[in-house]
């Protein structure tokens, strides 16, 4: 068997190794997440270009070791490097970086994942409308594939279905807890009607539709902050909020 093999994908995160290599984190098609080396990376000219740059979807040729796989090659076939001119859909377009490379194990593959995060930097970079609906949605999408998808329909203590009512939201227990339940839970965060309206929504539209929906500040960052501590919980590593990843309070 070959050791060479080509699989395409994006980088999510690099860091120094030795004098001027890179060990490389990916994320690609056939692999998921996977460390590799990329040697020569940080010499002028070096001959993998912009590929192991952020926001650059690559093929890579790899050369599998006993220990990780070397990067012989790197070639772009898209690039999302714009973002750079519009600060908060950069940080938007890292955040899902962030979120892939702390919640994944390695080595499982996610296809659909990884052709959502290309459709979000396609969307950030081209579209006016709100990113904040989609940066929901996409956690949403990356619960359901960690195995994790929270219930939004009913009471997971009781399986009442919760109609029309505010709800408390558990998230070691995985979903909505109704009223009459609540009082036998534990560490429950508050989810208004309108909150858990807004999450069902987002389940059902297509993707594609996401960026229409409508979602105001105050609603998103207590979403944000409830969605990131049940990924923190649920996934392999911790993962801050949006908000408190970018850092301040954008003026939406
Ligand atoms: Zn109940």
């Amino acid at each position: 068997m070959s050791r060479y093999s080509l699989d395409e994908g994006i980088v999510l995160k690099t860091v120094d190794f030795g004098e001027i290599d890179r060990i490389v984190t990916l994320f690609t098609r056939k692999k998921g997440k996977v460390q590799a080396i990329a040697k020569g990376a940080r010499k002028m000219g070096n001959r993998f270009g912009a590929s192991l740059d952020f926001f650059s979807f690559s093929e890579f040729l790899l050369y599998a070791t006993r220990g990780m796989p070397l990067i012989v090659q790197g070639k772009i076939k898209k690039t999302f490097r714009d973002l750079v001119r519009i600060p908060l859909r950069w940080m938007a377009g890292e955040y899902v970086l962030l979120l892939v490379d702390r919640l994944f194990p390695f080595e499982r593959p996610e296809e659909k994942i990884l052709e959502e995060i290309l459709f979000l930097w396609e969307t950030f970079l081209r579209c006016g409308g709100s990113i904040q609906p989609l940066l929901l949605r996409f956690r949403l999408d990356v619960a359901r594939v960690l195995g994790v998808f929270p219930e939004l329909l009913e009471c997971v203590l009781c399986h009442r279905e919760l109609h029309s009512a505010c709800a408390s939201f558990s998230i070691s227990l995985g979903g909505i807890v109704c009223d009459t339940c609540a009082t036998k839970a534990q560490e429950l965060s508050f989810l208004s009607w309108q909150e858990l309206q807004l999450l069902r929504n987002l389940v059902d539209v297509p993707l594609g539709r996401v960026v229409q929906s409508r979602v105001n500040s105050q609603v998103f960052q207590s979403l944000d902050m409830l969605l990131s501590r049940y990924l923190s919980y649920h996934g392999e590593g911790r993962v801050p909020s949006f908000t408190s990843f970018a850092g301040c309070e954008f003026s939406w």
